[in-house]
């Protein structure tokens, strides 16, 4: 048996019919069960209720499963531009909690745009960032990057809506675990799922991995790049984002010009403002010369502050002023052609930005257990 059977979820079409005849079924059996698994959505095998059950039996038995993420807690923001999901991923094989993940859903006029987590933690430590607490704990499956969308998809559906747009801007680093969320996006866009959301309309959000931008712009996916850029110096960059020592900001903007040559696709820069930090007016400036040669949206996102206690540095990062933030924001504007956006503050009320939901759980959950539980 060559398919990996842990995560049925997260195969391929072409994957499941190979797994159909590697069990000595005929090779429609893989469409059937792509269409369970992806058109209805079905959590576990008893319900696909037209496949043999002899079928059924033979995949439970070869060890087919299909870990399934149990809500935690949703919540909606009292703007009604978001509504956050809080997934348990359930037990590992020695029975240890695999831990939590967030996925949000963002309104934003026509737009259903399902903003989905790719690890649980991630490494790259960046200063400001709540994810950054946990440290690493691991990959998602393709499976369980698909299950959030699933379960965005009919939170959606239940208010007369669908999904448009997915971005992977939740908690990690989608771009070190790039085999799974690939994956993942191809099976969201899959002509024959239920979601069929083109690469067009799907977003790969990157701290900076120079090398995994340059592996995406060699794949067929075709999906939109953002750069989580939120410094414009080498020195603040690598001191609030660590990862900018291995990829410093020139290299970083190399990478994105490959992107747009190969993919012909402008890519985004997000940039974070944080008080006297990122926002001076020399940033703007020098913001609008590092962009001048890449065809790109800058996208302006002011600083979401964590809640005290989840400061991970000695540093405590903050909001600008609203007069800073619209002083920023005319400078840039001023200073480049490119379309400049800000970030409104939806879902600031759920704690929106990444990690943040999570932590405050867990922490609720360590103050009322004896043995607190990290995730
Ligand atoms: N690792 C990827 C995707 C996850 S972070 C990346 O870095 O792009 C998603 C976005 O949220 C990034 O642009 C990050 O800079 C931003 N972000 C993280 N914490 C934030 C906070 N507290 N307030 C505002 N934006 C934050």
């Amino acid at each position: 048996m060559t398919i990996p059977l842990h995560d049925l979820k997260g195969l391929l079409p072409d994957q499941l019919r190979q797994l159909a005849t590697d069990l000595g079924e005929p090779s429609y059996r893989g469409d059937q069960l792509f269409e369970w698994l992806h058109v209805h959505q079905a959590r576990d095998l008893d319900g696909m209720t037209n496949l043999p059950a002899r079928f059924r039996q033979v995949l439970a038995e070869a060890g087919a499963q299909m870990p399934g993420l149990e809500l935690l807690e949703s919540s909606a923001s009292d703007t009604g531009k978001a509504v956050k999901f809080l997934f348990d991923l359930g037990q590992g094989g020695n029975g240890q909690g695999l831990g939590q993940v967030e996925a949000v859903l963002i309104i934003d006029g026509d737009r259903r745009t399902a903003c989905l987590s790719s690890q649980v933690g991630c490494a790259l430590d960046c200063k400001f960032c709540a994810t950054a607490q946990m440290g690493f704990v691991r990959n998602l499956h393709a499976g369980q990057i698909v299950e959030q969308l699933h379960r965005l998809h009919q939170e959606a559906q239940r208010r007369g809506e669908r999904l448009t747009n997915i971005v992977m801007m939740g908690m990690g680093e989608p771009l070190l675990n790039y085999e799974q969320v690939t994956c993942a996006l191809r099976l969201a866009r899959a002509s024959d799922g239920q979601l069929q959301i083109g690469g067009r309309k799907m977003t790969v959000s990157t701290a900076g991995h120079v090398p995994g931008i340059l592996r995406l712009s060699e794949d067929d996916l075709n999906v939109g790049l953002a750069i989580s850029l939120n410094a414009t110096e080498d020195e603040t960059r690598s001191q609030i984002m660590p990862i900018n020592r291995k990829w410093p900001i020139a290299d970083l903007m190399a990478a994105a010009k490959t992107y747009f040559d190969r993919k012909g696709r402008r890519v985004t820069f997000e940039y974070v403002l944080m008080d006297q930090v990122t926002d001076l007016d020399a940033d703007a400036d020098r913001l609008a010369v590092l962009t001048s040669s890449i065809p790109c949206k800058i996208n302006l996102i002011p600083y979401n502050e964590l809640a005290p206690g989840l400061q991970i540095s000695d540093r405590v990062y903050r909001r600008p002023s609203s007069a800073r933030l619209d002083r920023f924001t005319r400078r840039l504007k001023n200073a480049t052609r490119h379309t400049v956006t800000r970030r409104d503050s939806r879902g600031r009320d759920i704690d929106a930005a990444c990690g943040q939901l999570h932590r405050r759980v867990t922490d609720a959950q360590s103050a009322v257990s004896a043995t607190p539980q990290r995730a």
